[in-house]
C-alpha cells in the first residue's frame, strides 16, 4: 500500500546539487559567472560534441537554432506531430509553415520512409530544416536523416529534450551519443524539473559548426557580441556592438551550478532507467499491453516509460491509477490536432499512425528514484485494470 502520489516523472535533488547551488549563491555571480562556461564545457565534453551553449529553457533553444539558420516566414520546417508543441512552435516565432510527418509505430519517432515521401514530391531545398524527436528518449536515426539532408538540402535540428546519455551504434560500429553532432547540424535539450537534468528552466544547443554556434550564443544575449574577432571596430575595453536582434536567453549562475552536480549522475539515471523499464518490460509480457520498443543498436534515455493499451481502456486506466495515487500522463496531443495548427488546414485524420497512437498510450512513473515497492505497486495496479 502506497500512501503517496507517484507522479509520471521526478526531480532528483541530492544534497551535493544543493551544496553547489548554495556555494554560487555565496559566490560573486547570480548569472553572466563561471558556472555557465563550465556547464558548457562539461555537458560538450560528455556528449563529445565541440560547442554548447547553455540558455534559459528547451523552447528558447528550439527558438535560437531556428535563428541561427535564418529561418524566415514561409520557409517550410518538418516536424513530428507527437511532441511537446515547442519543437514546431520554435520554428513558427519566425514565421515558418510546419509540415507535419507521422510517426513510426514501433518507435514514436519521425518515420523516415515516410519523411522520404514528402521530400522526393518536392524540389530539392524545399525544406528549410527538419526538427526529429527522440522521442521518449528513443534516438532517432541521424545517420539516415544525415544522408537525406545532403540529398535534399536541409538542415537537421534534433529535439533532444528527452534523450540526454541516450546513444545509438552507426553503420560503422561507432557509438554516437545523442547531441554529439555527428550527424545533426544542431541538437536541443531541456532541464526542465521531468527531464533527466532538473535546473528548474533551462536547456542547450549543441552543435559542431562554429558558425551556427556564433549565432546562437550572439541571439541569446540581445544579438550583442563583445568578442573581438566579431567586431566591426573596436574603441576599447568597454566596447560592445548589437548585430542583430537577439533575446535574454539566458540562463544564471546558480541552475548552471546545478547542471554540472547533476550531469555527474546522468549515467546512473540511465542505466536506473533502463533497469525500471525491464521491470516494466517484464511484469506485463502476458498482459494486452503494447511495451516500448527498442532496436539493438540503441540505447534508450527513458525519459519516458510508455505503454499502450486498448482504446477503450486508456481512460479508465488512467482514472483507475488516479485514485490509487499513481499520475500516468498521456503525452502527447497530436500537435497537428491543435486548434492553434489547425488553423493552418492541418485536421484529424491527416497523421493516422500519430492519432492512434494517442487513442492508446499511457506513460507509467519513471524517474531513477522510483523505489521497488513504488513499482511493484504501479505494476500491481495496471495488471488490475488491465487483467480485468
Ligand atoms: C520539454 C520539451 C521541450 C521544451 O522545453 P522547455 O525547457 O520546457 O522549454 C521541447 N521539446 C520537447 C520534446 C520537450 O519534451
Amino acid at each position: 500500500m502506497i500512501d503517496h502520489n507517484i507522479s509520471y516523472g521526478h526531480q532528483y535533488i541530492s544534497d551535493e546539487d544543493i551544496q553547489a547551488v548554495v556555494e554560487t549563491l555565496k559566490s560573486d555571480y547570480l548569472t553572466q559567472g563561471p558556472k555557465i562556461g563550465e556547464f558548457e564545457k562539461n555537458f560538450a565534453g560528455y556528449l563529445g560534441c565541440q560547442y554548447a551553449c547553455m540558455v534559459s529553457n528547451g523552447t528558447a533553444a528550439l527558438h535560437l537554432c531556428a535563428m541561427a539558420l535564418g529561418v524566415k516566414s514561409g520557409d517550410k520546417v518538418i516536424t513530428t506531430p507527437i511532441t511537446f508543441v515547442a519543437s514546431a512552435n520554435g520554428f513558427r516565432y519566425l514565421g515558418a509553415e510546419i509540415v507535419f510527418c507521422d510517426i513510426d509505430p514501433n518507435t514514436y519517432c519521425m518515420d523516415l520512409d515516410k519523411l522520404e515521401q514528402i521530400l522526393v514530391s518536392s524540389p530539392k531545398g524545399t525544406y528549410k530544416a527538419v526538427v526529429p524527436v527522440d522521442f521518449a528518449g528513443y534516438p532517432v536515426d541521424e545517420e539516415r536523416l544525415r544522408k537525406l539532408a545532403d540529398e535534399y538540402g536541409f538542415a537537421i535540428v534534433v529535439d533532444a529534450c528527452h534523450a540526454p546519455g541516450g546513444s545509438f551504434i552507426d553503420s560503422k560500429g561507432a557509438k554516437q551519443m545523442v547531441g554529439n553532432c555527428t550527424y545533426a547540424d544542431l541538437t536541443c535539450f531541456s532541464f526542465h524539473p521531468v527531464k533527466h537534468i532538473a535546473t528548474g528552466e533551462g536547456g542547450a544547443v549543441t552543435t559542431n559548426r562554429k558558425d551556427l554556434y556564433e549565432r546562437v550564443a550572439l541571439y541569446r544575449t540581445h544579438g550583442i557580441t563583445k568578442s573581438p574577432d566579431l567586431l566591426t571596430q573596436n574603441d576599447g575595453g568597454w566596447y560592445y556592438e548589437m548585430q542583430d536582434l537577439g533575446y535574454n536567453y539566458r540562463i544564471t549562475d546558480f541552475q548552471a551550478a546545478l547542471g554540472i552536480s547533476q550531469l555527474k549522475r546522468l549515467d546512473w539515471s540511465i542505466r536506473r532507467r533502463n533497469e525500471i523499464a525491464c521491470k516494466y518490460d517484464e511484469a506485463f509480457k502476458d498482459f494486452p499491453i503494447k511495451t516500448p520498443y527498442r532496436a539493438d543498436n540503441i540505447t534508450h534515455a527513458f525519459h519516458l516509460y510508455i505503454i499502450q493499451v486498448d482504446a477503450d481502456k486508456r481512460k479508465g486506466l488512467y482514472n483507475f491509477l488516479r485514485t490509487n495515487r499513481i499520475f500516468a500522463q498521456v503525452l502527447y496531443i497530436p500537435a497537428h490536432t491543435m486548434p492553434y495548427y489547425r488553423q493552418f488546414g492541418w485536421k484529424t485524420g491527416d497523421m493516422p499512425i500519430a492519432e492512434d497512437y494517442y487513442q492508446h498510450c499511457l506513460a507509467l512513473p519513471m524517474f531513477p528514484t522510483l523505489t521497488e515497492e513504488e513499482q511493484d505497486w504501479v505494476i500491481e495496479k495496471v495488471k488490475e485494470y488491465v487483467g480485468e
